[in-house]
């Protein structure tokens, strides 16, 4: 195979980072490579440079090339590993669900530092994540909140399936919801009788999509990621009315938010009825989260 030295683990490692000729910066490279290696054959990247001698079979050698060339056709690396670490758990990932991101880590962070300020640890909560696609938001919060009472709504029934065998993997009892969030349906919660209510809904507006990176544009959701120009704020409208019906009094709202549109976001929540609504920066410095209370 063309520039590869030997079957040697050390030698593959090279030149599958060589063949990586669409991905230019070689951090990234090696970081793709990292992860290929450690979610293919459980080598980190340690034990890698430890096993450096030690030989790979040729249906290994074929199974990276494939990974590359996919790699080269533009497509992410957790969609050819299937899988991507949120929150220190391992959630899977195919086209029909968005790829978990750092900033909704970031989210879910700060969503259990408030649960935990706010709430007693005793009293199960009823928390609820709209949109839950791979369900990393509701799967990480049950991991943390073991007693809670988690529900997740999804429109997607491809998405549904992916984050049921991920809230399997983790042991999480998650109330998946088939269902249209848009929906003119209030009934599926009773007024007053969630905690929280946790969402990282569509906000990049269709115009926004020429600045995108193609791997987002070309293989993740549309559905999950964009929204009409005319109307930004069509997810939080709908959220922020459904909320205010469904949380109990001084209950919290949290939503990932286009950082371009943050006042936008606090004026619809704020008219929804929450008495306070905060904006909160993501580690680049971008507005990200919106914190609501009743
Ligand atoms: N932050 C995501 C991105 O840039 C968008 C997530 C969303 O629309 N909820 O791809």
């Amino acid at each position: 195979m063309q520039g590869l030295k030997s079957n040697k683990a050390g030698d593959l490692y090279h030149w599958f980072k060589s063949m990586m000729t669409t991905v230019e910066d070689t951090k990234e490279q090696k970081a793709i490579a990292d992860e290929v290696f450690f979610r293919f054959f459980n080598l980190r990247p340690d034990e890698r440079v430890l096993k450096r001698d030690d030989r790979f079979s040729e249906s290994d050698i074929v199974r990276l090339k494939k990974a590359v060339q996919r790699l080269n056709r533009g497509e992410p690396v957790q969609h050819i590993t299937g899988v991507t670490e949120f929150f220190g758990l391992d959630i899977h990932v195919n086209g029909s669900v968005l790829i978990p991101r750092p900033e909704t880590e970031e989210m879910v962070l700060s969503v259990c530092k408030e649960i935990e300020k706010v709430y007693d640890t005793v009293t199960p909560l009823h928390v609820l994540d709209i949109g839950t696609g791979s369900g990393c938001i509701a799967i990480a919060l049950a991991s943390r909140f073991r007693k809670s009472h988690i529900s997740a709504i999804e429109i997607s029934e491809d998405a549904i399936s992916i984050a049921k065998r991920n809230a399997d993997l983790h042991g999480a009892m998650i109330r998946f919801i088939h269902h249209d969030i848009l929906s003119s349906d209030h009934s599926i919660f009773s007024p007053e009788s969630l905690n929280c209510i946790v969402s990282n809904p569509p906000y990049v507006r269709d115009s926004e999509k020429r600045n995108m990176a193609l791997k987002v544009v070309d293989y993740e959701p549309a559905k999950a990621l964009f929204v009409p120009d005319d109307d930004p704020m069509l997810f939080y409208r709908i959220i922020a009315q459904k909320a205010s019906i469904w949380l109990r009094k001084d209950g919290l709202l949290f939503a990932e938010i286009n950082e371009a549109l943050s006042s936008d976001c606090r004026d619809v929540i704020l008219s929804a009825g929450f008495s306070e609504a905060i904006i909160n920066k993501d580690i680049h410095g971008k507005d990200r989260f919106i914190r609501a209370r009743m």
